[in-house]
Order: structure tokens, then C-alpha cells, then sequence
């Protein structure tokens, strides 16, 4: 299946060389944006989830409740 000797690197998605003899050394920024991008679609997930659970019933209370909190504190 994958005879490629490049292979991505599943800390930061570079590509790897299998037949280098010096290991990979994951950049730092590269593997905070790698993550980041893998992370995306759970935020954008998380995000219409909130969105769906401030339309209920329930969520339009907490919204409510925590207007009211703010309100109270400020
Ligand atoms: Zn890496």
C-alpha cells in the first residue's frame, strides 16, 4: 500500500524520510499549527454543539442565569 519512503510525521505532519539516518526533530511551530489545523473540526463541532444547546429550552435558561450573574457582579 504505501511504498512512499516520505511518510507524515503524526506529531506535526511533516514529511518524513523512512531511510534517513537522522531522526525527525518535530519544528515547534509546525506542530502547534499541525495540531491546531487537526483540531478544527472538533472546534467547529464544539461550536455547533453550544449553538445547538443555546436554542434549547435548558440553554436559553443558562444564558438567562449567566446574563443575570454578570449583571449581578458588575
Ligand atoms: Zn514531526
Amino acid at each position: 500500500m504505501f511504498n512512499s519512503r516520505f511518510m507524515p510525521c503524526t506529531e506535526c505532519g511533516d514529511s518524513v524520510d523512512q531511510a534517513s539516518d537522522s531522526p525527525h526533530q518535530c519544528s515547534p511551530e509546525r506542530r502547534a499549527d499541525y495540531q491546531m489545523f487537526g483540531l478544527r473540526d472538533e472546534v467547529a463541532q464544539l461550536q455547533t454543539a453550544v449553538e445547538g444547546y443555546l436554542g434549547t429550552a435548558a440553554g436559553r435558561f443558562e444564558t438567562w442565569l449567566a446574563a443575570r450573574q454578570v449583571r449581578a457582579t458588575g
